[in-house]
């Protein structure tokens, strides 16, 4: 008797251990929210590079790959149809209100959001602050259009489906899925305009893998993701914008943008953040009259430190550490959103 006991409890063991892998048809309730970009890109050739992006409708992109619903019982909502260079506040807004809502009132397990790669990275980033749930949003896009021979979209699709759908996607809350490769949006970052292999995380690496259907996680970021901003009563964010830096600048960008309504500006300085004379005394400027100044740096990876070759604390200045500009952007319209204290902003950026 005990041997039969012993037996099943070894078989139920083995059960379990298997189902972690092999996900069934009564597995989750998986919303598919479509944005556009390339994924639903259309091209007049499957040989030539031109296409319009946002073409496909969700209902073609779905039907275009039914291994998806092997995974899990799938529904389409199409949110919006644009090419991700048109992404805006407005759209994030709505984007993040409709995720809290599914989530909130029950209605998926998982959702799975396609998106062009432009802005990929900063609608991730964005979500990652603004969802208030961990369930997984997995964002996904493709670098070729769907007509383009060996285009990479359905496979892309199938892949971010299955990680929406695997168990251990569980608690993750916002993440990228592309090319095989699984990024914390906070790292990730389009790195090459045209190759599909674009997506990489320069400072940390991918936090996973995605191969033969099988859903590996490596590494979690320890940046607290518990911290959320709640967007569902606001229509717009503080106006924040960017100014690049390089040899020779001119100060007229920041002394035009020190004229205009704009709440933070976000300095993509050289090396460590840097700015030559010029443009440091019309960033000074900007900062005594109210506007938050962020540095960060355009190198791409790294760091951007406080008091290394600039007196941030006399110009009150705050650093993004290794937030790219366009993702500091992000962090900043959304602190600016609670507080304008420079203490607690810069305290944001070495936390979130
Ligand atoms: N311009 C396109 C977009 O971001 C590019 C892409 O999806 O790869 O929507």
């Amino acid at each position: 008797m005990k041997k039969i006991v012993l037996l099943f409890l070894v078989s139920f063991a083995v059960l379990q251990i298997q189902a972690q892998d092999k996900i069934t048809k009564t597995s989750p309730r998986i919303m598919i929210l479509a944005t556009g970009g390339t994924i639903a890109g259309s091209g007049e050739s499957s040989t030539k590079s031109a296409y319009t992006a946002g073409k496909v409708p969700i209902d073609d992109l779905l039907n275009a790959v039914p291994q998806i619903h092997n995974y899990g019982k799938i529904t389409g909502e199409q949110v919006a149809s644009i090419g991700s260079q048109d992404m805006n506040v407005v759209t994030w807004l709505k984007l993040s209100n409709r995720i809290n809502q599914i989530f909130k009132e029950n209605l998926a397990d998982a959702i799975v959001l396609t998106h062009g790669t432009d802005t990929q990275e900063e609608t991730a980033y964005f979500l990652k602050l603004t969802v208030m749930y961990d369930k997984p949003v997995v964002i996904v896009g493709s670098m070729r259009p769907s007509t383009a021979m060996s285009q990479d979209g359905n496979r892309n699709l199938l892949d971010a489906v299955m990680v929406a759908a695997s168990p251990r996607s569980q608690g993750k809350g916002v993440i990228v899925a592309m090319n095989e490769k699984i990024f914390d949006p906070r790292d990730v970052t389009k790195s090459s305009s045209t190759n599909l292999e674009t997506f990489l995380s320069r400072n940390f690496g991918p936090i996973g893998l995605i191969y033969d259907g099988k859903v590996s996680y490596y590494y979690q970021s320890l940046r607290n993701s518990s911290k959320k901003f709640d967007v569902s009563k606001l229509t717009t964010l503080p106006q924040v914008e960017i100014v690049y830096g390089y040899a020779d600048a001119s100060p007229l960008t920041v002394t035009c943008l020190s004229n205009s309504p704009i709440k933070g500006l976000v300095y993509d300085g050289m090396g460590n953040g840097n700015f030559n004379e010029p443009v440091g005394k019309a960033l000074a400027e900007a900062s005594k009259k109210g506007i938050l100044v962020c540095r960060s740096n355009r190198t791409g990876s790294g760091r951007t430190t406080l008091e290394n070759e600039v007196d941030d604390a006399g110009l009150g200045f705050v650093v993004a550490d290794d937030l790219s500009a366009q993702k500091a952007r992000i962090l900043l319209m959304l602190s600016l959103t609670e507080t304008s204290d420079k203490i607690k902003i810069q305290q944001n950026f070495f936390e979130y």
